[in-house]
């Protein structure tokens, strides 16, 4: 597995922001530490790979850092950061094309960032410039399966009745961003109930396996949050780590061409050892099992 990382990303952060360099901090020293994933180094994107998702008005306020958001602060070089975070996504996207599991270690996060507005930590869709891409140079099928905690309203809004992709996510409601309680198009959501049982989520996550597997994509694309845990502190959802690792084992029977995209995830002290536990689910796939 690939692993694409830069220690650009620890550069950048606001005070008591719970969007911190921690998050890829411990995530990176722990698989580091099981000696999994070969780790590369990421590139920007370009402004014409960002237009393929997002307006240039978009583009152009979070270049000239003209715009203002509660949860989404406006932190010098931030453009160079979210570029960086989308080129991450891209390649990541390439490596699995080509038959390799590739993660992108990365921040900003992106899947609360639509067409024209950012928001929710979210400047510019990683995950929908990557598929997007992908779909300009290839006739391929893509699912993008978002096991983030929250709905992931700016990929949704992004990729609806886009062809050959769909979209489906499970996801707290009520909750930030208030979205995602119907589905629609190419769009499947599941709403999760605060306080539900891991019963009903993996109930859930078996109907979403279920939509992937009558798609049959040729790539899929995991937005991959850690809130979704019990130990979170900003949500009320169930899972715990080997619910993560039996959800990666099911998603690997689906493909072998599969890239994951971090999204949000804000326990420091878990999320290391969920990822690792999320990726080794994905890398121990044997054939038969
Ligand atoms: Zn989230």
């Amino acid at each position: 597995m690939k692993v694409l990382y830069s220690e650009e990303f620890l550069k950048y952060y606001e005070t008591g922001h719970p969007e911190s360099p921690e998050r890829v901090k411990s995530i990176k020293e722990f698989l580091e530490k099981k000696r999994i994933g070969d780790f590369i180094n990421p590139v920007s994107c370009s402004e014409e790979d960002l237009l393929l998702a997002h307006t240039e008005e978009l583009i152009k306020r979070v270049k000239e850092s003209n715009f203002y958001d509660t949860d989404t602060p406006n932190i010098q070089n931030i453009y160079y950061y979210a570029a960086l975070s989308c080129g991450s996504a891209i390649s990541a996207a390439y490596i699995a094309l080509n038959g390799e599991i590739a993660f992108s270690l990365a921040r900003p996060p992106g899947h609360h960032a639509g067409r024209n507005t950012l928001g929710g930590f979210c400047y510019f869709n990683n995950m929908a410039v990557a598929v997007k891409k992908i779909l300009k140079e290839h006739k391929v099928k893509i699912a993008v399966l978002d096991i983030d905690g929250h709905h992931g309203n700016g990929t949704e809004e992004i990729l609806k009745e886009n062809e050959g992709v769909i979209y489906v996510s499970l996801h707290q409601y009520p909750a930030f961003p208030g979205t995602g309680t119907t589905s629609f198009n190419n769009c499947y959501n599941f709403p999760i109930f605060p306080g539900s049982t891991p019963e009903n989520y993996i109930q859930k996550f078996k109907k979403a396996i279920d939509i992937i597997m009558d798609f049959s994509p040729n790539l899929m694309g995991i937005s991959l949050g850690f809130d979704a845990h019990y130990s979170d502190p900003l949500l009320d959802l169930p899972l715990d780590d080997a619910h993560y690792y039996r959800m990666a084992k099911q998603i690997s029977t689906i493909t072998k061409n599969i890239f994951i995209i971090l999204e949000g995830g804000y326990n420091i002290k878990t999320i290391g050892n969920t990822c690792y536990c999320f990726i080794n689910g994905l890398v121990s796939r044997k054939d038969g099992e």
